[in-house]
């Protein structure tokens, strides 16, 4: 994205008078969906990212060229570049901050540790300071995750339970980030909204995830590796569909009250954003073969030390109360929009690769 490009966006106005919106991590697979539903209600976006190398940076490239087509200018930048970002900000003078950009991953995270603290939690507070700054100063939605709640067996999880036993250096970064984020709240009146996602799934998702990586694997007639915990216990997740993630993004978005403003108190919030329908992943595997029409060759395996938990649900009361939040899809109809997505963009038989795919893919 050029200069110029970046200056025609900001200086435009969108339907949302006066609101300008950040997407950190537009790339990626929420970022890109969330920027392309606010530039598709009308709103001025502007998305930022540094096309990291953890999964395959030409699927990060082809959603970000998506953003551009649609009048999404996407800026090449490291959230802890501060002169960067200050410069970006002094350019668009931004309103709304959604933090999406993040080291993600539960099983990488133990082999590289630092790529968590840098991108989670210094980037983070980069931002942040940046952010505190700025006169008006701009409101935060930020993204957390259900991997805070760690092996709590209290389903489903509800925001004020315990989240400071992390099974995961990931979830630990992620409960970080929460944390500083009521600190910028408590000390600069910053309206901080955090949104705890349970296992995101659709079109254009992380090769590094579960659907992905076995709808691949499965295509390509390799075997799948499907943990278990002890005694053969199953794992179970709230597989959540991005475009019910995606409305309860814009849902905070919203409803934030702005930063530091003498007339409405800023908020200070954290939600649950799940489905609540609780699948085993064998269940996804069976729905994933009877839309690729193919058998998946399954071998179990002890869970170990990975970090993952053995089970997760949401208890989405208060985002439905308080955003309206609902989820609309179930599993089926969401994974059958993922796999129309992955032969559009993999092929007929879904094993076209980008020429210069590499990244990190579990197999
Ligand atoms: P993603 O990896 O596809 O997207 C994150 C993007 O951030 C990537 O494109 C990456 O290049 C970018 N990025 C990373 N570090 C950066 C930095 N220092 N500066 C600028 N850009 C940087 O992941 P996603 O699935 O879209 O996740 C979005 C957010 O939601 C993340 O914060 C993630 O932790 C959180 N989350 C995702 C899930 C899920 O199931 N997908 C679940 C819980 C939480």
């Amino acid at each position: 994205t050029s200069a110029s490009a970046l200056y025609k966006t900001c200086a435009s106005s969108g339907s949302g008078i006066g609101k300008r919106y950040l997407v950190t991590g537009a790339a990626g697979f929420i970022g890109y969906h969330a920027a392309a539903k606010l530039r598709s209600r009308g709103d001025v976006v502007v998305g930022l990212d540094n096309f990291n190398d953890y999964y395959p940076v030409s699927l990060k490239r082809a959603r970000a060229q998506g953003l551009v087509d649609m009048g999404v200018p996407v800026v090449e930048l490291d959230l802890n570049d501060q002169e960067g970002l200050q410069e970006l900000f002094r350019l668009c003078s931004f309103t709304h901050v959604l933090h999406l950009a993040a080291q993600a991953g539960v099983r990488y995270a133990a082999r590289n540790p630092f790529a968590y603290i840098q991108s989670n939690v210094a980037a983070s507070v980069s931002l942040m300071e940046t952010m505190r700054l700025q006169k008006p100063m701009p409101l935060l939605v930020y993204a957390s995750s259900s991997s805070v709640y760690g092996l709590s067996k209290r389903f489903p999880f509800t925001e004020d339970d315990r989240a400071d036993r992390p099974a995961s250096l990931y979830a630990a970064t992620k409960r970080s980030l929460e944390l500083l984020a009521h600190s910028y709240f408590n000390i600069y009146r910053m309206s901080v909204t955090g949104l705890r996602f349970f296992t995101v799934y659709g079109p254009w998702g992380r090769p590094d995830m579960s659907v992905m990586a076995f709808a691949r694997n499965i295509v390509d007639g390799k075997p799948i590796r499907v943990f278990q915990g002890p005694n053969g216990t199953e794992l179970a997740r709230d597989f959540t569909f991005v475009e019910d993630i995606v409305a309860g993004v814009l849902a905070a978005l919203d409803t934030s009250a702005p930063s530091n403003d003498p007339h409405t108190a800023p908020v200070n919030r954290l939600y649950n954003l799940g489905n609540t329908q609780v699948h085993t992943v064998t269940e996804m595997v069976r729905t994933l073969e009877d839309l690729l029409g193919m058998k998946a060759n399954i071998r179990y395996q002890p869970l170990g030390a990975t970090g993952d938990v053995l089970r997760t649900n949401a208890n989405i009361t208060a985002a439905h109360n308080d955003l309206g939040y609902t989820p609309q899809t179930n599993l089926r109809a969401g994974l059958q929009a993922f796999v129309e997505w992955y032969f559009q963009y993999y092929g007929s038989d879904g094993k076209r690769r980008p020429a210069d795919e590499v990244g990190y893919i579990p197999d």
